[in-house]
C-alpha cells in the first residue's frame, strides 16, 4: 500500500512537472515556428536557407507533437468521464486491435453478455487496452495467445488499498517474456522502458496507471520469468446510467444540436 501510495505522488508530481513544461514550452514552439513560416516568405525557394528554414518548421512540429503527448499524458487534458459499458468498448477495440497484433497473436476477447457499467474516459480506457495489448505483443516475437477478459467482482474483498463494493474485473493475460520481481516494482515509472531507443518511450504503464487511479481503480500485474503476464485492473461498478436525462428535459429539446 505505502509503494502503492508512493507511486501516485510520483506520478501526480510527476504529471504536474511535464504539464507545465510542456505547456511553456509549447509557447516558446509557437513563436519559433511562426518566426521560420515568416522568414521562409522572404526568402527564394532555391536558396539554401529556405531548406535550412523548412528544416526548422520539421523540428518545430516534431516538438509540437512531443509535447502534445506530455500534456496528454500529465492530464492538463481533462478527463471525459462518462458512465459506459465496458464490454461494448472493449468490443469496439477488437477490430483496432486485430491488426496491430499481427497475424501471430492470437486475440480472444472475453466479454460477459450483459452490460459492465464504470465511470471512466471511455478514449483513455480505449489506449489503456491499447498499451497492454501492444506490450503483451512485445512480450511474445514468436507469436502466442493473449486474453482479453471481463468481469465482475460482486461480494468479493478487493485487494488492500480498495473500498470494499463492486467492482469490474479486467486482465490482460500473456504468455510471453515474463518479468523478474524486481522488475515489476518499475514498470509503472514514467519513462521505465526495457525497448530499444524509438520503439519504448516508457510512458505506456504510467499512463494505464494514471487513467486506472483517476477512475478510483487498481492496477495488479502477476508475472512469471518465462511463462508469462497479466495485468489486472479493477474498476468500481457504477449504477447504470439512468433515463433521467432524457426524462428530464422537455420533449422538444432531443432535436435541438
Ligand atoms: P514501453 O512499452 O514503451 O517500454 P511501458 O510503460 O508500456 O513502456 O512498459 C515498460 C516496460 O515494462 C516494457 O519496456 C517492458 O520491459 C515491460 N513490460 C510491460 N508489459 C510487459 C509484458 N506484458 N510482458 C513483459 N514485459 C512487459
Amino acid at each position: 500500500l505505502e509503494s502503492q501510495l508512493l507511486q501516485a505522488q510520483k506520478m501526480e508530481a510527476l504529471g504536474q512537472l511535464a504539464g507545465g513544461i510542456a505547456h511553456d514550452f509549447n509557447n516558446i514552439l509557437s513563436v519559433i515556428g511562426g518566426y521560420a513560416s515568416m522568414a521562409q516568405q522572404g526568402v527564394p525557394r532555391d536558396a539554401p536557407q529556405a531548406g535550412y528554414l523548412a528544416k526548422i518548421r520539421q523540428g518545430v512540429d516534431r516538438a509540437a507533437a512531443l509535447t502534445r503527448e506530455l500534456l496528454t499524458f500529465s492530464r492538463q487534458k481533462v478527463a471525459r468521464t462518462e458512465v459506459i459499458d465496458l464490454g461494448a468498448v472493449l468490443r469496439g477495440q477488437e477490430f483496432l486491435l486485430k491488426p496491430l497484433l499481427g497475424a501471430t497473436i492470437d486475440l480472444s476477447l472475453r466479454v460477459p453478455n450483459h452490460a459492465v457499467w464504470v465511470a471512466i474516459d471511455p478514449d483513455m480506457i480505449a489506449q489503456a487496452l491499447l498499451n497492454l495489448a501492444i506490450n503483451a505483443r512485445d512480450a511474445m516475437p514468436g507469436g502466442g495467445p493473449l486474453t482479453v477478459r471481463l468481469g465482475v467482482a460482486q461480494g468479493e474483498v478487493p485487494p488492500p488499498g480498495l473500498e470494499p463494493g463492486d467492482y469490474a474485473l479486467l486482465s490482460v493475460t500473456d504468455q510471453g517474456t515474463g518479468m523478474p520481481v524486481d522488475m515489476l516494482d518499475r514498470i509503472f515509472d514514467p519513462f521505465f522502458t526495457t525497448k530499444p531507443p524509438g520503439q519504448g518511450t516508457g510512458l505506456g504503464l504510467a499512463m494505464v496507471y494514471g487513467t486506472v487511479k483517476q477512475a478510483g481503480g487498481m492496477i495488479l500485474v502477476n508475472s512469471q520469468p518465462g511463462r508469462g503476464t497479466c495485468f489486472t485492473i479493477w474498476l468500481p461498478l457504477s449504477t447504470p446510467p439512468t433515463e433521467q436525462r432524457r426524462t428530464d428535459l422537455p420533449s422538444n429539446t432531443q432535436t435541438a444540436p
